[in-house]
């Protein structure tokens, strides 16, 4: 059984009569699949313990009765309001102590026992309502999980898982004490009693207790998935569970969400309303966060909510510019999506969302999206049923770590230093170059990979730096940075080795200093030629390493910036500092010597690649607002069959090669 296309739909939003249009609109359009029923529990349990399906059964019925299968979502990020009268304690509280109250959505606390007795009876009920009903294929456990917690929830509930959380993992409060080092600033604890969740001060807090509430918050969001997940697998088997990611989202650590899940799902915006202009140049950035939910699971996933229009909620986007919708999609498809469902069916009328556009207007009345839309699924549709499982090849991967990811977040060094968007330096060299590339984690196995980028490795194990120093012995090419092998897992600095630590030897280098470009835009050349650099310059000795680029500013003018050092069958390198983006493709030239690019492309069209039982399929994306000239080997046959040499703007173009 699979899916093509769907959409996500809200039938309680609309009058009975107009269910069967709907439903009508969605067959003739393609769609075979909707999701369902994820933010409306006061409709199917309006008191507690009295359930109405009646509805959501009639809308069922009627939606098969058109071929139309259907995804349930848990409507857990959405309590009623006669559970939160009668349990108050059930909303979130922030780290001033603030409750948060009825009257928006995630207004639930995720550890709260009251609330998880409340969930258990209605996602039972639900579960078993549907258990037999073979039109129900999957289930969505709440929604975008993690939407919450994080910022949310300090309330006395949580503290209290919080403090069991740290009694499993440290034992003895003396150890807990040595591995937070409470002694700074009088915090020794003398009880686990004592600690509380790391709430607003008047300075800034523990950093390693800071640490562990964003592991704790992970782990508490994880397991609040796991109990709905395990009701739902014991109450009616036999159904797929997957979830709604957000790409860079960091709140919880996917990479282990996805080991609940039978397939990932992510929910892509590009044009979301948070960016004010609709001609930024965001495709790689977004590109980034399909190939993250890919290596979720390392295999093709779900898109559960496509942008279908213009997105807002008090505030609006830019309208998507034609041709855009079909191209976001197939963006989708380039980068291992086999189906993908459009949020939403139609602009609803009413709520925070009103503004938030779907396929249809509010007057429901088909128009530019809608033509848009269709005429990408009329294209994709055969292609993507031939290419269902086709994954890219492996040549490059980053190592995304939300442990190094909570380490800058909690001490970011520089003001504007941030994870994610570090990774995007060399994201984005690798993405103007055409090489795939994955996302790994700690505990994959590396070996396929003929390059691994590593940045930012802060928090340094004993087994972080065995399995680095193996891969590049085996024959890998591996790419540290700054900030590398500063901290142990508790986030105490390492005193026993010299930076970077437990690494020094496999980058052949010693960082003796460290420069933090406060005010200052840094240098480095690089054969002469001179570069930008940003928020971070290490000074580096050499000790078996050779210089590829030196600084070219401030008084360590000449040392090296950016190194590699052999090492048994493969190569380190070593960059101090955060590069420009013409820095970093010099960088990536030299890293990926030999993986050849998928194609050469004028500035702002992507190129991909999936392979499938020998054939290998290339996806040809023009992000911009201009016609780009495109010339191919005659090898790659275009799947609609018309050869062409130039791509209009925001269009798109595959092949296929056997
Ligand atoms: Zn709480």
């Amino acid at each position: 059984m699979h899916y093509l296309f769907g959409v996500d739909y809200y039938p309680e939003h609309w009058p009975k009569e107009r269910w069967a249009t709907d439903a009508k609109m969605m067959r003739e359009m393609g769609v075979t699949i909707v999701r369902m029923a994820e933010f409306s529990w006061s409709k199917w349990e309006p008191r507690e313990g009295e359930f109405h399906f009646e509805d959501l059964d009639e809308v069922i019925e009627i939606l098969e009765r058109e071929g139309i299968d259907c995804i349930l979502g848990t409507p857990t990020a959405a309590p009623p309001k006669w559970m939160i009268d009668r349990n108050p304690e059930i909303q979130p509280m922030d780290a001033e102590g603030r409750r948060y109250f009825f009257g928006g959505r995630h207004h639930d606390c995720q550890s709260n026992p009251v609330y998880r007795e409340h969930i258990r009876r209605f996602v039972t009920a639900f579960a078993r309502h549907y258990a037999q009903n073979p039109h129900v294929v999957g289930w969505q456990v709440d929604n975008e999980l993690g939407n919450s917690h994080g910022n949310l929830c300090y309330c006395p509930s949580c503290e209290k898982r919080f403090r069991q959380w740290l009694k499993q993992k440290y034992q003895t409060i003396e150890w807990l004490n040595q591995c937070w080092g409470t002694a700074f600033w009088s915090q020794g604890y003398t009880s686990f009693d004592q600690i509380t969740a790391p709430k607003m001060t008047t300075s800034g807090h523990n950093p390693s207790q800071q640490l562990d509430w964003k592991r704790f918050c992970s782990d508490l969001v994880l397991e609040f998935h796991q109990f709905q997940a395990d009701i739902l697998r014991q109450a009616a088997p036999g159904k797929f569970i997957t979830h709604n990611l957000m790409g860079f989202s960091d709140k919880l650590d996917y990479h282990r969400l996805g080991e609940q899940l039978d397939f990932a799902s992510h929910d892509q915006y590009p044009g979301g309303h948070f960016h004010a202009r609709h001609d930024v140049y965001r495709a790689d950035f977004h590109a980034a966060e399909l190939d993250l939910v890919r290596s979720v699971k390392k295999k093709p996933f779900w898109i559960m909510e496509q942008q279908s229009g213009i997105t807002g909620w008090e505030i609006l986007g830019r309208t998507p510019r034609p041709g855009q919708l079909g191209l976001w999609a197939m963006q989708c498809v380039a980068h291992g999506a086999d189906t993908i469902l459009f949020f939403r069916w139609r602009s609803c009328l009413m709520g925070t969302e009103q503004y938030w556009h779907g396929i249809l207007p509010h007057n429901g009345e088909p128009g530019r999206y809608y033509r848009e839309i269709k005429a990408f699924m009329d294209q994709a549709g055969p292609w993507m049923e031939e290419m269902q499982g086709a994954m890219p090849p492996k040549e490059a991967a980053i190592l995304f770590s939300y442990e190094q990811d909570y380490a800058f977040a909690i001490q970011p060094h520089h003001p504007d230093l941030r994870y994610t968007q570090h990774l995007m330096t060399y994201y984005g060299a690798l993405h103007r170059k055409h090489i795939p590339t994955d996302f790994v984690r700690e505990n994959d196995d590396w070996s396929g990979y003929k390059v691994l980028i590593a940045p930012l490795q802060f928090l340094m194990t004993p087994e972080l730096s065995a399995k680095l120093h193996a891969y590049v012995a085996g024959g890998g090419r591996l790419v540290l940075d700054f900030r590398c092998g500063v901290k142990d897992a508790h986030n105490l600095a390492i005193s026993t080795d010299t930076l970077p630590c437990l690494v020094h030897d496999l980058c052949g280098i010693r960082v003796t200093e460290y420069d933090c470009l406060r005010d200052a835009v840094g240098e480095v050349v690089w054969n002469g030629e001179a570069y930008e650099s940003y928020l971070w310059n290490d000074i580096i000795e050499l000790d078996t390493a050779t210089m590829l680029a030196a600084y070219g500013k401030e008084f360590y003018q000449g040392s090296p910036a950016i190194t590699y050092n052999a090492y048994g069958q493969g190569k380190t390198y070593y960059v101090g500092t955060q590069m420009s983006p013409a820095l970093a493709d010099r960088m990536i030239e030299e890293v990926t010597a030999g993986i050849a690019p998928l194609a050469d492309t004028p500035w702002g069209v992507e190129v991909t690649q999936r392979e499938k039982n020998g054939k290998r399929y290339l996806f040809v994306l023009n992000h911009t607002g201009t016609e780009q000239p495109i010339s191919l080997p005659a090898s790659w046959q275009p799947m609609d069959g018309k050869d062409v040499s130039a791509l209009p703007p925001y269009a798109a173009k595959v092949y296929r090669r056997a």
